[in-house]
């Protein structure tokens, strides 16, 4: 999964395991089939069940099936709780599962006001749609709406919610969304983010906002992490060896460690990178642990702005005046100048000792602090979000 195709194979796969099954079966089949992804309500002859579950199951080695029985006369399908009354009448409500908590996005987190709205939208949406009878949908509005107090929504937030439901309801879809240029997603940043969108949206450029410090994205790893060194499209620092406090950032889309064993060695075409000279004049080396990986990007234009920007913080003291693919404008200086050095943190040169440093291959600036740059957390700049 993972994958926009994902889906769509693996709908086309469950179809033909359906067909086999139910087109195999000796006993009488289910009267009724409703699949959505993996989830399948079925009714079927109770005498049938135990068998029509052992067939099913032989149809395909790689696809088991696990089956849930009515319990009260009620069984439950994606989110709906369908009752089976007396007179055969099916009555849905909403389901949540037992170990559900009313818990939702909180009123007062670090979340841009449309989200929150939208959590309000979407269960008012649910709370009007999934139960079948009048008394069913009162009941989850109710629910519903105390559920969001507890998480600290004010009144105001449900009347403006509800407001911007009836516009959008009024509003006809728009023609001309096509002409629209791109929209860009940023990361949320209270205060910030809503000015941008304003400067962004007199240009007719829709921006959508991502919050980028989240519980899950702190937490949840669900691949096992690639080893620093196979990771490809970083921007890097290398630090020599301890003793030595000269440094090189650099980009490249290839895996780590083969772009450290070019530096390690001479080119063909006699344009040896900084980093190769300085351990060939100064009989230095250094180890791949002591590579720091400032920043990941996959897209080439993006990667070398961020490397441009990290050599403009950081003033590496290997990094040659011309080697960067991108040319920063003067214009970011102030916004530049602003941000935290992380990387020889404590030996500013001033302009006119970067002009030289650049030049010059060699023992420029000491670094203060024993650590090595791997021992550095998350790099100040590594928040800077893709705009997708
Ligand atoms: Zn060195």
């Amino acid at each position: 999964m993972g994958s926009p195709v994902s889906p769509i194979v693996a709908n086309l796969y469950m179809e033909e395991v359906e067909r086999k099954a139910l087109g195999s079966f000796k006993g009488r089949v289910p009267s009724h089939w409703y699949r959505y992804v993996d989830d399948t309500w079925v009714k079927i002859k109770t005498r049938e069940v135990e068998s029509f579950t052992a067939h099913i199951n032989a149809v395909d080695k790689n696809i088991k099936f696990t089956r849930e029985d009515t319990k009260d006369n009620c069984l439950p399908f994606l989110d709906c709780a369908v009752h089976i009354e007396e007179n055969g009448n099916l009555n849905t409500e909403v389901y949540r599962k037992p170990t559900h908590t009313d818990q939702y996005l909180l009123f007062d987190s670090h979340h841009p006001l449309e989200h929150k709205l939208g959590v309000i939208r979407t269960l008012h949406h649910r709370a009007e749609h999934v139960p079948s009878k009048p008394q069913g949908k009162k009941k989850e509005h109710t629910r519903v709406k105390e559920a969001l107090k507890t998480c600290g929504y004010p009144n105001w937030a449900f009347i403006k919610s509800a407001k911007m439901h009836r516009k959008e309801d009024q509003t006809p879809a728009r023609e001309d969304k096509k002409d629209r240029r791109n929209n860009i997603v940023i990361p949320y940043v209270a205060g910030v983010s809503e000015k941008l969108r304003r400067v962004f949206s007199k240009h007719d450029i829709p921006v959508y906002f991502r919050p980028s410090n989240t519980l899950r994205h702190k937490l949840v790893h669900p691949k096992d992490k690639t080893p620093k060194h196979r990771l490809n499209n970083v921007v890097y620092a290398v630090q020599c060896s301890e003793e030595c406090p000269d440094l090189y950032i650099g980009e490249t889309k290839q895996p780590l460690h083969k772009r450290m064993a070019q530096h390690r060695r001479a080119t063909s075409t006699g344009q040896d990178s900084a980093v190769h000279l300085h351990l060939k004049v100064k009989g230095h080396s250094f180890e791949d642990a002591n590579v720091h990986i400032l920043d990941r990007e996959d897209r080439w234009f993006e990667r070398g702005v961020k490397e441009a920007i990290y050599v403009h913080c950081e003033r590496p003291s290997l990094n040659r005046g011309g080697g960067l693919r991108h040319q920063l404008s003067a214009i970011y200086n102030p916004v530049l100048s602003s941000l935290p050095r992380r990387l020889n943190a404590h030996s500013h040169p001033g302009p006119s000792d970067l002009r030289k440093s650049h030049d010059r291959v060699g023992p420029g600036f000491t670094m203060s602090s024993p650590e090595t740059l791997a021992d550095w957390g998350p790099h100040p700049l590594s928040h800077l979000g893709s705009c997708d």
